[in-house]
């Protein structure tokens, strides 16, 4: 005879809310059973190694799914474990579980859906999931060293009855009659519906999850076979050396949506006493079509022993390596963790530092070792990292190393950080030098390039538009500032002061012409060949700088310029004695007009009076042909 028994008082509650559930994702009590399934068959195979004789009868050790479209039944079942009469009552009777009472009062107290979920996911529901999907269900046991077998059953309100039955097989059989009221999509005794939960779910649960599958050979013939719905093996587990870098590649290719191979892989293992997991993780060659668009989700796939917990788990990726793809695998997650609670677990804190620390260091041995192949990474994923720093300057020391940049060293490759450090000149103490351009040969065009090439003072190039704001932020790199070209405080000649001095009353007059325009007029050590440049007299924000932001309309206010002149220059002597001539005289305002104009020609402005200038050459032609 059954004995009929209470559930325990917070069971009750637990089952009340899980049948009345809010919750949506009833599809994960699939997933619930398959992996209980799972740790069941990890018991008795673990039992077996000390004695092989337990499996004699039946030693395939697997999962099987069993659709009863007639009853209205979805059958689970094992060659696990199983349970004894105490275990039944003790497993599927109580919640044991630590932290219960506090999960309850907690659960009561949740005003939202997402206050309830995230507390199931914080606690985990396991086997209770079942009456989400279920009117009755009926767990037939029988432990391994037992005679009998034991059948449960409940639906799921106050009571369950148990009683000894026969059961031939040692493991668990759980039948679920499925409630009626199911939508269209939970319609679980659809065989395609559970080949996708499976994949889904439970792809890579080391036991073969078994179906039979019904197939249409023919009109209106059936042929029915037995069809294994995992693909099993989780490369992530298996030892590096067991592994080919085919199967990498190819496990890679299939699950993470890419037709290129990668162009590196990480692959560990951390069992430390805090935390312990597996990561299994790709660096992409190829910079995906979707990267900078809505649909495209960063993140970490996340595992708990082989089962498929989420998907972009963003929490595990810093933001410069928004790029990376892989999986994470740890015991230590609920199932049902949610993201919410995520967001504040520490051990997910604790693995996200580990997994940076791995991709810095495996990025690092590509630049020092085959900085060819880096500089190809680099140029698909350089503007992620960059842009990723610009958002997370505290992490400046981390990352700064593998920074590329072109630069006027060479054409054919780029340099870090160190290397220029490394070639930098006596007696250029404190700067770093760069300039801020288009492209490499607007950069190399600009007048002030001009006495730097003629020094031999390397200067980095910053083509990308994210450059001149991250190195603004960075400042320095191991103490030498990082100082633009144009800047003032660079000092190259040492007479200039005295030449402005001499030459005050011209550049007065040069600033009273350019009123409007320009906010100062000097001389500048930085030209060799051209007779005027253009730079702002703001160092914080440079003309370029300027350009970005007034094209994401950031910038209320214009930059002030500052117009400088070669006074080695022969234009400049030639001003010079117009103004010794007649000081007020309208060739030198018209000169100062195309001076500045030309200048901002030069730095890639915007010219303000198109047909004025246009005006003032051909004046300035016809002038020199009369
Ligand atoms: P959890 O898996 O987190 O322990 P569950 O609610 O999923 O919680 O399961 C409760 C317990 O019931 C399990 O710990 C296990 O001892 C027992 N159990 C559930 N399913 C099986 C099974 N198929 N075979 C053996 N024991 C099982
Ligand atoms: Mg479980």
């Amino acid at each position: 005879m059954p004995e009929v028994k209470e559930f325990q008082a917070e069971t009750k509650e637990l089952l009340n809310l899980m049948v009345n559930s809010i919750y949506t994702h009833k599809d994960i009590f699939l997933r619930e059973l398959i992996s209980n399934a799972s740790d069941a068959l990890d018991k008795i195979r673990f039992l077996s190694l000390k004695d092989p004789t337990i499996l004699q009868n039946d030693s395939e050790l697997q999962i099987r799914i069993e659709i009863d479209k007639d009853n209205g039944t979805l059958i689970v079942q094992d060659n696990g474990v199983g349970m004894s009469y105490e275990e039944v009552v003790e497993n599927l009777g109580t919640i044991a579980k630590s932290g219960t009472k506090n999960f309850l009062k907690q659960l009561k107290e949740a005003e939202s859906e997402n206050a309830v979920i995230n507390l199931i996911g914080q606690f985990g529901v396991g086997f209770y999931s079942v009456f989400m999907v279920s009117d009755k269900v009926t767990v037939e046991t029988k432990k391994w060293n037992e005679e009998n077998g034991v059948k449960w059953e409940s639906d799921g309100s106050g009571t369950y009855s148990i009683q000894k039955c026969e059961k031939g097989k040692r493991g668990t059989k759980i039948i679920l009659k499925l409630k009626e009221t199911l939508e269209e999509d939970e319609n679980y005794l659809d065989q395609y519906k559970i080949q996708e939960l499976v994949k889904k779910y439970s792809n890579y649960v080391k036991y073969p999850i078994k179906m039979k599958w019904e197939e249409e050979v023919e009109k209106g013939k059936i042929k029915v076979t037995d069809k294994t719905l995992n693909s099993m093996v989780p490369l992530w587990n298996k030892g590096k050396e067991e592994i080919t870098q085919k199967e990498y590649n190819e496990f890679y290719k299939e699950n993470f949506y890419d037709w290129n191979d990668p162009f590196d892989i990480i692959h560990f293992k951390a069992e430390g006493t805090t935390v312990q997991f597996t990561a299994l993780l790709y660096i992409p060659s190829r910079m995906p079509l979707t990267f900078f668009s809505k649909d495209h989700k960063k993140g970490l796939n996340l595992y708990s022993k082989n089962v498929f917990i989420m998907e972009n788990c963003e929490e595990l990726l810093p933001d410069y390596f928004g790029f990376v793809k892989g999986l994470v695998d740890s015991p230590d997650f609920s199932l049902n963790i949610s993201r919410e609670i995520l967001q504040k677990n520490n051990q997910l804190k604790i693995i996200r530092k580990n997994i940076e620390r791995k991709i810095i260091d495996t990025l690092k041995s590509r630049l020092e070792n085959e900085k060819e192949k880096y500089e190809e990474f680099w140029k698909e994923f350089g503007k992620v990292i960059k842009a990723g720093l610009y958002q997370n300057i505290q992490d400046k020391e981390k990352i700064q190393d593998l920074l590329l940049f072109e630069s006027s060293l060479s054409e054919d490759h780029m340099t870090t950080l160190k290397e220029y450090l490394s070639r930098m000149k006596e007696n250029q103490e404190r700067y770093i030098f760069y300039a801020v351009g288009r492209n490499r040969k607007a950069i190399e065009n600009l007048p002030q390039m001009e006495s730097f090439k003629e020094k031999g003072y390397e200067v980095l190039y910053l083509t990308d538009e994210i450059d001149e704001f991250l190195i603004k932020l960075l400042h320095d790199y191991q103490g030498k500032e990082f100082k633009p070209i144009s800047s003032s405080e660079i000092k190259i000649d040492n007479t200039l002061k005295e030449k402005e001095e001499e030459s005050k009353d011209l550049l007065i007059k040069i600033k009273e012409h350019l009123k409007d325009k320009v906010k100062d007029v000097r001389l500048t050590d930085k030209l060799k060949d051209s007779p005027v440049c253009i730079v702002s007299a703001n160092e914080a924000v440079s003309l370029n700088m300027e350009k970005t932001l007034k094209n994401l309309e950031q910038l209320p206010f214009e930059a002030e310029k500052i117009l400088e002149l070669n006074p080695n220059h022969q234009i400049f002597k030639i001003l010079q004695e117009i103004y010794n001539k007649d000081p007020d005289s309208e060739e030198l305002r018209e000169y100062s007009e195309i001076l500045y104009n030309q200048s901002l020609l030069l730095e890639g402005l915007e010219i303000e009076d198109k047909s004025e200038l246009a005006k003032q050459i051909t004046n300035l032609m016809l002038k020199a042909n009369k």
